[in-house]
């Protein structure tokens, strides 16, 4: 059982007004990292958030294990190791936890 660690730092939104609209702002002592928001100005902390998808994920049409191609906003694409003889890609949606 494989088990894709995927950080999604980039989808942290400020928990006052949901905005996206923040900056690093140094780390807490237990490491951390801290934000803060530039619409309203708070500051909060968040741990790396990583997204596991357990197990790799198999093509459907050649059965060879399929590679993390990448990420786009909430959406990550996983591509056949067969590929360019296989094209087939394959679509997660990342669940966010709290
Ligand atoms: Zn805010
Ligand atoms: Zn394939």
């Amino acid at each position: 059982m494989i088990t894709l660690q995927i950080p999604t730092e980039t989808l942290i939104k400020c928990p006052v007004c949901n905005s996206e609209a923040i900056y690093k702002y140094g780390k807490t002592k237990t490491g951390k990292q801290r934000f803060q928001c530039l619409i309203c100005g708070r500051q909060f902390s968040h741990g790396a958030k990583t997204q596991e998808i357990q197990g790799k994920p198999f093509c459907p049409s050649c059965d060879r294990p399929m590679h993390l191609y990448k990420i786009e906003g909430e959406v990550i694409r996983f591509r056949c190791s067969g590929y360019p003889v296989c094209k087939t890609f394959r679509k997660f949606r990342i669940k966010e936890e709290d």
